[in-house]
């Protein structure tokens, strides 16, 4: 039976990346050597390396005076990284769920933090509007998709601070102004690669204004200067993400890609909102195109372990709902075919029939 990945990550990458990716595992570029045991010095991967950064700036036409880095550690070590880089004194972060708050714990360490706006009281259900960023903040920190509470920013706010946003669940799902940017990045595990790279994409004149000493495997430029090569660096990711990066060049880049995600998105919410079982989760006008939560109605809440069973016995993989929101999550990123999001629709459908 054809499995549907609804995972939130790690999740769904496209079989261009899945077939390319398991063949260099069995022989690498034509070197009659594995993936997996290749020097990441061998001219054969520098080049893969080379060419995923380039990709990366094409997609989202990244201007002249940043750099892209791959660096260990996940999203999480972004959290620390970007406050020891970036915070003279002072930074401002908008909490609009688990990783925000996750990023502004860690950088309360570094300086003093402004949350300037919550949404905590309401379950993190929709993204403040009204907030003030203070004068001197250094940066204003956001999270651009909430995956677990499946709110989204599908833009880059008009504010005066300089903007880093962890993107880690909607990266290349829209095009992007980066110069409004200091740092963005993205753990790879939804939209580009599987676990074990994150993606940085640093303006260099944000570097080099604070003044306290950074380790350096924590300092940015180590790695720009490295060109991500300082230390090992995760070769078998590097690897997905770029056959990942190029898929995306062979389906129109990110301006097909948002297209394409607005229409996925809008066909499961639409369903949602008119199937009588069922109810999104988070405010309508920031939902996410990237994770769709959603329960069931009170009036059906006893049938959600059904649900459930009935989805997966069709082939509905990873839609269980994070325990923070509970019912049902279905992510559909970037690699999720829309045959699949009709797939569930069509369960959704023939499970309201039935009850
Ligand atoms: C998954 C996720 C993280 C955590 O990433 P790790 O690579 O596991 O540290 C952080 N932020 C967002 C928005 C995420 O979706």
């Amino acid at each position: 039976m054809k499995k549907h990945n609804f995972s939130a990550g790690p999740s769904i990458l496209s079989d261009y990346t899945i077939k390319n990716s398991a063949a260099a595992v069995e022989n690498f570029a034509g070197t009659g050597l594995s993936l997996l045991e290749v020097s990441h010095r061998s001219k054969e991967f520098v080049v893969v390396c080379d060419e995923a950064r380039a990709l990366v700036k094409e997609l989202l036409d990244v201007p002249a005076g940043y750099e892209v880095v791959f660096l260990g550690g996940g999203a999480s070590l972004q959290f620390c990284m970007v406050p020891y880089n970036l915070m003279k004194t002072k930074a401002a972060y908008l909490d609009t769920g688990t990783w925000a708050s996750n990023a502004i714990k860690e950088a309360k360490l570094f300086g003093e933090v402004d949350v300037v706006a919550s949404s905590k009281d309401a379950n993190y259900s929709f993204i403040p509007k009204d907030y003030v960023i203070p004068e001197d903040a250094d940066y204003f920190h956001f999270t651009s998709n909430n995956t677990i509470f499946g709110t989204e920013m599908r833009y880059d706010p008009d504010v005066k601070a300089r903007l880093v946003s962890d993107m880690s669940s909607d990266i290349f799902s829209r095009p992007i102004d980066i110069s409004k940017y200091g740092v963005i990045y993205a753990g790879a595990q939804k939209n580009l690669a599987p676990a074990g790279v994150t993606l940085a994409i640093v303006r260099e004149d944000a570097l080099g204004q604070v003044e306290r000493p950074i380790p350096t495997m924590l300092n940015y430029n180590t790695h720009i200067k490295k060109e991500s090569m300082f230390n090992t660096p995760p070769v078998f990711p590097i690897f997905a993400a770029l056959q990942t990066l190029q898929w995306y060049k062979q389906q129109g880049g990110v301006a097909a890609m948002e297209k394409l995600n607005i229409e996925k998105a809008a066909i499961l919410y639409d369903e949602i909102d008119r199937n009588r079982l069922f109810k999104g989760t988070a405010a309508v006008e920031d939902r996410s195109i990237m994770n769709v939560c959603f329960v069931m109605n009170d009036e059906y809440k006893e049938l959600e372990a059904d649900f459930n069973a009935f989805a997966t016995a069709a082939g509905m993989s990873g839609i269980k709902g994070h325990r923070s929101v509970g019912g049902f999550r279905a992510s559909i990123y970037n690699a999720m075919p829309k045959s699949s999001v009709e797939a569930l629709i069509a369960c959704m459908q023939e499970f309201e029939k039935q009850h």
